[in-house]
């Protein structure tokens, strides 16, 4: 595929003032309609996975999207990071803080056994409290979580930076 990583950025586009204001949305469904754009973006986390995966966790809404096929080329399977309350089964949850408040993910508690080999994956990463939050659910359950994949980085906000703090190889496709 020879769409390159600025192609991808053209795909991707910034709808300003939502869903507050001051807040510059970066809308992936631009992306998504494009199917090679949308292509290359998978081949391009793919590409930059270099060692065996189990399961791919992908961080509901935006990350299931790109962790099913990515997921499908790794030969792994794939892991719903949830909203508290979605998941039917048991599960093991996260809080994580939020500009005002908290919010909660959660897993399925019996979705893999320790030492599951997992790459998390989320559209975006911002502050990274949603993807520190998954990698604390994850490493609880008793998984190795050493990757992380985002399409886009705010590296402004610090959020790729402070998950490579913790021990997480950090890829990301566009800033
Ligand atoms: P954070 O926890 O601050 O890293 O925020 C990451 C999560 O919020 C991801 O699931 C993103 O989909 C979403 N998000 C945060 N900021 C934006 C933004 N400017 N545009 C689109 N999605 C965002």
């Amino acid at each position: 595929m020879s769409t390159a990583n600025d192609d991808l950025r053209g795909l991707i586009r910034t709808i300003p003032d939502f869903p507050k204001p001051g807040i510059m949305f970066r809308d992936i469904t631009t992306l998504l309609l494009d199917p090679a754009g949308f292509a290359c973006s998978v081949e391009r986390i793919v590409e930059g996975v270099d060692g065996p995966v189990d399961l791919v966790a992908g961080i509901e809404a935006r990350g299931f999207i790109f962790a099913a096929p990515v997921a499908l080329a790794l030969g792994a399977g794939v892991l719903l990071v949830r909203k508290d309350g979605k998941l039917p089964g048991a599960t093991i949850a996260e809080d994580y803080a939020l500009e005002y408040g908290t919010d909660r993910i959660a897993i399925h508690a019996d979705a893999f056994a320790p030492g599951a080999r997992v790459l998390l994956i989320d559209d975006l990463i911002a502050t990274g409290g949603t993807a520190r939050a998954a990698v604390r659910l994850l490493r609880k359950a008793g998984a190795q979580v050493t990757h992380a994949a985002f399409v886009i980085d705010l590296p402004e906000l610090g959020g790729a930076d402070a998950l490579r703090a913790e021990g997480i190889e950090v890829a990301t496709l566009v800033p």
